[in-house]
């Protein structure tokens, strides 16, 4: 019987330790908090989604990096699966807008109860309150290393025959995930990719966005660009926040951000159901029956109160300017804004903040047919630890399980 030992009992280390067990493995996970599935608990804001119920292909789509990597591991165990496995141990699930899997009681601890009583029915064995350090490897005769076993903070060693390490990424740390796994894979030889916080806020570079903070706007279109490629463009919804911006758009703006650290330019279209020229029909309109009103109080009738304060300063009108005065130039420069409205950013919210973490163990050196380490025999990697990382909706979760799954089944043998 092989013996695996798995670092993390979150996401993917529960799931490698359902599949590990499934195929007769001996499983001990060693956590170095005082329970299982911490970040779990805070997901989907409590309530948990869990997975997306859609197709390889679709699901593909929001994988900004290395999406094919995933293949496998999603082939293996899929969303469907996912749902299925939940179903079938008494967690009803429930498929929302945009096919967002939750479970149906809207509890995180839910999934989390499922994953540990299914662990616990197959013997798996948890020890909480176990930092584990370090990797043990050995070099056979071939010159081939292999993992061989742990060791943990206080010096104990244990051995087996396969490890896994699932122990996420460097996001909310208070969940668990201090980035330990980064060090002890690059200690082992693998190369990471540098890490960097993902569907997280953006800071502005400028006062104004703080002064609308916890203004919503729905119906936008956010473009990232980064010289003259368009790194992300989409309609959806975002947030002026006390730092700048946030919301589904920015999050999911944020994988974008280019590889290299190069500078990102955002843009807002705030009218993106109308064309220039549809647009410019309508201010000509109201503000020939504006007259002698304020031109101001035109642009509340194209946006909320308190975005139309501070435009007058970002088109560049004066304060006092009538509708009757407003010049062609004065248009064109309210059309611009309306249509590409610049929001300057200084950089990201702080890794710790992030949704996930982009970054990590090169997938290169990993095989995705089974997540087992191309360098050192018997070690396998699961969830964020990896460089795979997608937008929100179910995927980040689902990784975590597929490539758990894939994992665990890859060091029981099979
Ligand atoms: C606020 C928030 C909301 C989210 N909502 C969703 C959502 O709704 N849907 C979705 O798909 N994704 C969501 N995600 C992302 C998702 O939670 C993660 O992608 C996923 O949990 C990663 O799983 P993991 O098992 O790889 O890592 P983790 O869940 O972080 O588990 C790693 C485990 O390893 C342990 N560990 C670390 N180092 C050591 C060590 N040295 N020794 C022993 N144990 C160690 C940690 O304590 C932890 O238990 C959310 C993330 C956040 C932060």
């Amino acid at each position: 019987m092989a013996e695996i030992l798995i670092v993390g009992a979150g996401a993917a280390g529960l799931m490698a330790a359902v599949f590990a067990s499934r195929y007769g493995a001996k499983v001990t996970v060693l956590e170095h908090g005082e329970k299982a599935g911490k970040k779990i608990y805070i997901t989907g804001k409590g309530r948990c989604n869990v997975t997306n119920d859609c197709t390889m292909e679709e699901f593909l789509r929001e994988v900004p990096r290395n999406p094919r990597f995933l293949y496998s591991a999603l082939s293996h165990f899929s969303p469907q699966d996912m749902i299925a496995l939940l179903e079938e141990n008494r967690c009803p699930v429930e498929v929302q807008r945009g096919r967002r899997a939750y479970p149906a009681s809207m509890k995180a601890s839910d999934v989390t109860r499922t994953l540990l009583s299914l662990c616990e029915r197959q013997g798996v064995r948890f020890l909480y309150h176990r930092e584990v350090r370090s990797l043990r490897t050995e070099t056979g005769a071939a010159g081939q290393r292999r993992a061989s076993g742990i060791v943990l903070a206080d010096g104990t060693e244990l051995r087996g025959d396969a490890v896994i390490l699932a122990t996420g990424g460097i996001s909310y740390p208070a969940t668990g995930s201090t980035g330990d796994g980064y060090r002890m894979a690059e200690e082992a030889g693998h190369t990471l990719i540098p890490l960097r916080p993902s569907l997280i806020g953006l800071c502005a570079a400028e006062a104004w966005p703080a002064a609308l903070q916890g203004l919503s706007l729905k119906n936008v279109r956010l473009t990232m660009r980064c010289g003259k490629k368009t790194l992300y463009t989409e309609l959806g919804e975002m947030l002026f926040t006390h730092f700048g911006f946030s919301g589904p758009l920015i999050l999911e703006a944020s994988c974008h951000l280019p590889e290299d650290g190069g500078k990102a330019e955002l843009e807002l279209d705030l009218k993106p159901g109308l064309t220039p020229d549809q647009l410019d029909a309508r201010l000509c309109r109201e503000l020939k029956n504006g007259g002698r009103k304020q031109a101001r109080n035109i642009l509340q009738t194209l946006m909320p109160a308190s975005l139309a304060e501070v435009f007058p300063a970002l088109c560049g009108w004066p304060e006092d300017l009538l509708c009757s005065q407003v010049t062609g130039a004065q248009r064109e420069s309210l059309l611009r804004s309306l249509k590409h409205l610049p929001l300057r950013i200084s950089g990201t919210r702080p890794a710790e903040e992030a949704v996930v973490t982009r970054g990590g163990v090169c997938v290169k050196e990993v095989d995705p047919g089974t997540m087992e380490s191309r360098l050192i025999r018997g070690l396998y990697f699961a969830g964020e630890i990896l460089d795979v990382d997608a937008h929100t909706g179910g995927y980040n979760l689902q990784i975590a399980f597929s490539t758990g799954a894939l994992a665990g089944a890859g060091a029981a043998g099979n």
